[in-house]
């Protein structure tokens, strides 16, 4: 019996969809069309049955071929189609693709990153009570009884438990739904919009008010609405005539006027005032390259320049002009920034040339606004896209431009699934649409910096500040000197300090950069030797608020600082390192008539505070900010004429092959903030390594020369950007089953004997345990013509759900921890 229903369903499809659906296994799935529905296309999003669970998939492609199942299992149909046009773009849809082959990822996962933000992943069920039980049954006070008691009106699961303070009713629920005292129905999830009430005025209500005796209020309204003669949001009525909500009501009875919902765009641009509109003048050194680059746009095909700009060099001027070329050919423009913390700059300067074009996207809108902002590029009526990382996977179409602004910065990678780095992808979209790319960055990556010496890519420079200003000069500030003439426990030297005090008496201001938050960096037992470490994580805790709270870095978890050795009792305890927070509280002692403030991950916890911040700093209501990378980016300050980097060598330590390069960039970048306005800048670095090279080359600002010298270490050692490194991440409860995967897949990857391939481990991650969880790692280094062979072998590995489901595979990782 049931095999030929089984049977009959089948026969019932001619069509099936193939569907991403967002769930961590490596495969879509597929599903019947019932002939009941509508045409239906790639990029269109459904609903599913996936197990027990109804959720929301996006259709890859349409085959009239009946799949083949796995034993037994029958094909499902599609529950409902949410799109009558598809929501993602053909160019998507292809991206999508590379995505998931590329970075070895979840395709579900990838295709929801593309989709418009806040889509309901599934329909959540909606509870309600069926009136037609007796359920003056339902014990007093039982859980059952209090569930039935606040389904006073229609709740979803999640809601009553909420209700009911309680962390899930589900057992409860799912009882009371087989007694048949609730039912159950689905909610159609769709995307949400935002309506306001608005009121427009009818014939009759025109009438009314010449002829009728109203009511004084009734007059007011009839009045500014006839005078509108257009539906006026209810809000801007009661705030221009100050009353209540019931007259409209009355009004409307009586026919005088029609009450309507209207929809309305969540914008984030109110929050944004508009900035010059005007071209700036260019410099010969800038029209040479928007020369360069605008020849590129005309020929509307694939193109790629890095822009090695000095800081201060007009980069942005550059970008803003290639843009508009591009628009007057009809085409669209993604700007890319490394943070969201960037964006208003840009996006202000973006809309004074191009003002409604112009759409944001981030993760840190609301979520109405980015919905709003999606759907306005997706139809078109934005063609200028500026945002972080994940803009890269806007629903512009007919793209010319894609602008990666300092390409160099780690942030471009994302380090949760799907671990994609956005300036490559912006690479790929570019190759696939056509477009020109422009990759900005005072110091490049080593990969890219590459490409423009080997001639796939092409070198545009901008080797000047705009109206010649100098370059802050430098000096590094050797503390193993300061250590023997002003005593080991110095943290600003006497060339420092110095140089501090003359600034804050010209009136001038001063950052002051520390890569490191917290009070101290440990906290160690004289006695036993040991060092304080977090029980979920293995690093060693930080100190905060004044060394009183020890807290993980990795975990985030904290607890008082003991007082005594957790080891051995012993009460000699003391600290060692200092963070941010130290310094500031250090520096308010040494300069108590001055304003000094601290920008880092701990004080810039609150939705606003970057920007308030950085406002005081450039109205120069605070003369010096102490702060980690984040002060290291960002705006031009005038008055800013000193910069001091304390410990400049803490990332040199760091267990990457890139760590030289993160110094160099870091203190480069930091640098490039002294001495932007009329003023001259001047830079001091301290350092217990002043022979190092990156910090050499930091000091005389020569880009090439470190590149030359990192180059070689690169080949030396087999790094990128001369191999491609693969890193594979294992998590497990305990040690040994990770270490027992790991050495699996590594052996597996060994005996395929692949030429020039190497496989490092396992051995413990960096983190070697992070939230409770064990974690090894095996890295394999491999050249470029091997990329295809060694996905297969990786693919085949994946396809071991059990193996997969602990393993992590990151291609290009930008940390190896
Ligand atoms: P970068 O991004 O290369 O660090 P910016 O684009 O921020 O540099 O430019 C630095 C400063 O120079 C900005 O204040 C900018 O307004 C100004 N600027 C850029 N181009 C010109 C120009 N052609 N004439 C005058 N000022 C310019
Ligand atoms: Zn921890």
């Amino acid at each position: 019996m049931s095999v030929g229903i089984a049977y009959q369903l089948e026969q019932s499809f001619s069509l099936f969809a193939d569907v991403a659906i967002p769930v961590p296994l490596r495969k879509t799935f597929s599903y019947g069309i019932p002939q009941s529905f509508g045409p239906i296309e790639p990029g269109m999003r459904v609903q599913v049955r996936f197990g027990t669970r109804v959720l929301l998939g996006c259709v890859v492609s349409i085959t009239h071929e009946l799949p083949v199942l796995p034993d037994k299992a029958q094909i499902q149909p599609l529950l409902r189609i949410v799109d009558d046009e598809p929501a993602l773009t053909k160019g998507q849809l292809k991206l999508a693709r590379w995505i998931s082959d590329y970075y070895l990822a979840y395709p579900g996962i990838v295709y929801r990153s593309f989709l418009p933000p806040e889509t309901p992943l599934g329909i959540s069920a909606i509870y309600e009570r069926d009136m037609s039980k007796d359920w003056s049954n339902l014990r007093a006070r039982s859980l059952a009884r209090k569930i039935w008691d606040v389904l006073d009106r229609p709740r979803t699961a999640r809601n009553i438990a909420k209700a009911l303070g309680k962390k899930s009713v589900a057992g409860t629920l799912r009882s009371l739904l087989s007694e048949g005292f609730v039912r159950q129905k689905e909610s159609e999830n769709r995307d949400s919009v935002r309506k306001i009430r608005t009121a427009i005025i009818t014939e009759n209500g025109r009438t009314a008010l010449e002829k009728a005796k109203l009511h004084p209020t009734s007059v007011r309204i009839l009045t500014l609405l006839s005078i509108a003669s257009v539906a006026v949001p209810l809000s801007t009525i009661r705030h221009e005539l100050n009353i209540g909500s019931s007259t409209f009501l009355r009004l409307s009875k009586r026919g005088f006027i029609q009450l309507a919902y209207q929809t309305v765009l969540r914008s984030p641009w109110a929050r944004l005032k508009s900035a010059a509109k005007k071209d700036l003048n260019l410099t010969d050194v800038q029209k040479n390259v928007l020369h360069v680059i605008n020849r590129a746009i005309v020929l509307r095909k694939f193109h790629v320049a890095v822009i090695h700009g000095v800081t201060g060099s007009g980069k942005t001027e550059v970008y803003l002009r290639a843009a508009k070329t591009v628009l007057e050919q009809g085409r669209t423009v993604l700007i890319l920034v490394p943070e969201i913390a960037l964006t208003p700059h840009l996006a202000r300067l973006l809309y004074g040339r191009f003002s409604g074009r112009v759409a944001i996207l981030h993760s840190a809108l609301g979520s109405g606004e980015r919905q709003d902002e999606w759907w306005r590029i997706r139809r078109g009526q934005a063609q200028v896209v500026v945002g972080a990382r994940a803009a890269v996977l806007a629903p512009l179409e007919n793209l010319g431009l894609v602008v990666v602004d300092e390409e160099h910065e780690a942030s471009y990678k994302q380090e949760e699934s799907p671990r994609y780095n956005a300036r490559d992808v912006a690479i790929l979209r570019a190759k696939h649409e056509g477009a020109v790319v422009l990759l900005g960055s005072a110091t490049p990556s080593i990969e890219s910096y590459a490409h423009a010496e080997n001639g796939h890519y092409e070198l545009l420079e901008l080797p000047d500040r705009v109206e010649k200003r100098p370059l802050a000069a430098v000096e590094l500030v050797d503390m193993k000197t300061v250590a023997h003439e002003e005593g080991p426990e110095t943290i600003f030297s006497r060339p420092l300090r110095e140089a501090i005090e003359r600034c804050f008496s010209a009136n001038e201001q001063v950052i002051v950069l520390l890569n490191r938050r917290g009070f101290a960096g440990q906290l160690l037992c004289r006695a036993c030797g040991m060092t304080l470490t977090c029980t979920e994580c293995s690093v060693s805790l930080t100190l905060h608020r004044g060394g009183s709270l020890a807290v993980c870095h990795y975990c985030g978890l904290g607890r008082p600082t003991p007082k005594t050795c957790d080891v051995c009792n012993d009460e000699y305890l003391h600290t060692r390192g200092f963070g941010t927070e130290r310094i500031e509280s250090l520096a308010k002692e040494m300069f108590p008539e001055n304003r000094i403030a601290r920008m880092d991950r701990d004080t810039m916890r609150k939705k606003g505070s970057y920007e308030a911040l950085l406002n005081r700093f450039s109205t120069q209501k605070i003369d010096m900010l102490v702060g980690t990378q984040m002060i290291a980016k960002g705006h031009d300050f005038p008055a800013l004429t000193l910069v001091g980097v304390l410990a400049a060598d803490i990332g040199l330590g760091a267990p990457d092959f890139r760590a030289a390069e993160r110094t160099f960039q870091l203190l480069t970048q930091v640098a490039g903030r002294a001495g932007r306005g009329d003023l001259l800048g001047k830079v001091f670095i301290q350092t217990y390594t002043p022979e190092h090279y990156s910090l050499r080359f930091a000091r005389e600002q020569d880009f090439v020369g470190f590149y030359e010298e990192e180059r070689r270490f690169r080949r030396v050692l087999s790094y990128p950007p001369v191999t491609q490194l693969i890193n594979i991440l294992f998590e497990a409860k305990g040690m040994a089953e990770a270490m027992h995967n790991a050495r699996r897949v590594a052996s597996f990857l060994r005996d395929a004997r692949l030429d020039d391939v190497d496989v490092l481990g396992p051995a413990f991650a960096v983190r070697a345990k992070v939230s409770g969880r064990y974690r090894c790692q095996i890295l394999v280094k491999l050249p470029r013509y091997q990329r295809t062979k060694v996905r297969g072998y990786l693919l085949g590995v994946l396809d071991d759900s059990d193996l997969s489901r602990t393993m992590l595979v990151d291609v290009d990782p930008q940390s190896l921890s």
